[in-house]
């Protein structure tokens, strides 16, 4: 591996601060933003459903222009970080590794992280790129400034959907983290387990992975948890397994998988 390329939202950034800015900015109950979060989360669908519910037809990316015009518009500091994240880094990069941090994001958020000076070689965003994951066209750019063939790419995220799969379709190496409400939801499905290149809890299970043997899917044992309802895929059909698109208002989606709601994603990486 030559390249890491890191998404941000929960992978590197804990997105505790966003969704309770948006409750607040909508005078609802942080929790009761981050239950509707679970809950687009759970049924696969964008997470800015949430916003949706409690705000039908609302524009969200209007609303972040209405936020930030009103002085409460997009933040982060040192405290959003995961607190692994910049040891991480740095040891991968003493590796020789080179590290990209490319996430879906505004251009505001881009200027946010690369003021946080993290030990990366770049630091971008979708909004700055014109291409927004899941598209084919942010992976070609992933690969532009990989500077590495893409087999020794590695993409790093938390969305088995936004992440993982098209990392896969592009020909980039995968590794999926457990962490986050997607990471932790996801982490088991047998779509993640076949798809990922690895499975990690935590950033710093990567560089024993990538400056050791570099053996494949070290941690991806088989689950015994059954599979979150999602719609089934043919077998031979290409990824888009987990609906990412937003859709619509959940008035006739489906109750929470029973399967799932008999046995709730585990509270870590660890496996029985
Ligand atoms: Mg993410």
């Amino acid at each position: 591996m030559k390249t890491i390329v890191f998404d941000t939202g929960e992978t590197l950034v804990r997105d505790d601060r966003h969704w309770a800015s948006w409750a607040d900015w909508l005078g609802v109950p942080r929790h009761t933003v981050s239950a509707l979060v679970g809950a687009a989360v759970a049924q696969g669908r964008d997470c800015t459903d949430a916003l949706r519910v409690l705000r039908p037809g609302m524009d969200v990316g209007e609303a972040g222009h209405a936020r930030a015009a009103a002085g409460r518009g997009e933040y982060l500091d040192e405290t959003d970080l995961y607190p692994d994240v910049r040891p991480v880094l740095a040891e991968l990069r003493t590796l020789g590794l080179r590290i990209v941090v490319a996430g879906d994001g505004t251009a505001r958020a881009g200027e946010l992280l690369r003021a946080l000076d993290l030990p990366a070689d770049l630091v971008v965003t979708s909004q700055e790129w014109g291409a927004a994951k899941p598209d084919w066209e942010f992976f070609a750019r992933v690969l532009e400034v990989s500077g590495a063939e893409p087999e020794a790419t590695l993409y790093v995220g938390d969305h088995p959907a936004n992440d993982l799969f098209p990392a896969k379709s592009s020909g980039l190496r995968a590794a999926h983290i457990r962490r986050g409400p997607y990471g932790h939801w996801w982490a088991d499905h047998p779509d993640v387990v076949e798809a990922a290149d690895w499975r990690v809890g935590a950033l710093t299970e990567l560089p024993a992975l990538l400056g050791g043997t570099g053996r494949r899917k070290a941690l991806a044992a088989p689950s015994a948890r059954p599979a979150p309802a999602v719609e089934s895929t043919p077998p031979g059909e290409e990824p888009d397994r987990l609906p990412a698109e937003t859709a619509d208002l959940p008035e006739e989606a489906a109750g929470p998988p029973e399967e799932a709601a008999e046995e709730p994603a585990p509270p870590g990486p660890s496996r029985a």
